[in-house]
């Protein structure tokens, strides 16, 4: 079993509003796009967002190898995607696949938004391609097989920030291969025993 660090960020405007979360719909990765940085940084990069020059952001968990940081419980709302642009798709804030599974909270009202039924998960890259080592993938997936079964969700719950904000390369090893995803999810599956 992975050890999850608990190290919340303070409760602030731009990172943890410490709204709670609604009924859970799905598990969303992400990938922090810094393969420079670290687990620890990336949280303190979410942490210091609270002095409002970094605008919104945030993620419940920061993953890289068997680093597993929880930077908002799992019952608050983090700010990891919701999006004011529009998707160049849909033509709407949101993907057609986020509209059809989220409904009501990926409209085009800003005040409800896919955050308010999501938990996500970054997983850090060893590069800017967005490998992720294998023991990156098995903390993750072990994590996300968790939160799936807590909230009694399957593995077709679990999705990426590119497939509700169309114009994310998030994460982006996965949007240019899809198959990792697939691969992914198999991943998980072994964890849902
Ligand atoms: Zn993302």
């Amino acid at each position: 079993m992975v050890k999850i660090e608990d190290q919340l960020l303070t409760l602030n405007e731009y990172s943890r509003g410490g709204k709670k979360i609604l009924p859970l719909k799905a598990v969303v990765i992400h990938w922090t796009g810094n393969p420079n940085s670290s687990a620890k940084g990336d949280r303190n990069f979410f942490e210091n967002r609270k002095n409002g020059k970094d605008g919104y952001g945030s993620a419940h968990y920061v993953i890289q190898d068997t680093t597993v940081i929880r930077c908002i419980p799992d019952n608050e709302v983090a700010y990891h995607c919701g999006s004011s642009q529009l998707d160049p798709a849909s033509g709407k804030l949101y993907t057609d696949y986020a509209r059809k599974v989220f409904g009501q909270y990926a409209t085009d009202t800003v005040h409800l938004s896919p955050n308010m039924v999501t938990i996500g998960l970054e997983l850090h890259p060893v590069d800017v391609v967005g490998n992720f080592t294998e023991s990156t993938l098995n903390s993750a997936a072990e994590i996300t097989a968790r939160l799936l079964k807590d909230n009694k969700l399957g593995l077709d719950n679990i999705t990426t920030h590119n497939a509700i904000v169309g114009w994310k390369d998030c994460p982006r090893l996965w949007v240019n291969k899809p198959v990792e995803f697939d691969k992914f999810k198999n991943l998980v599956k072994t964890f849902m025993i």
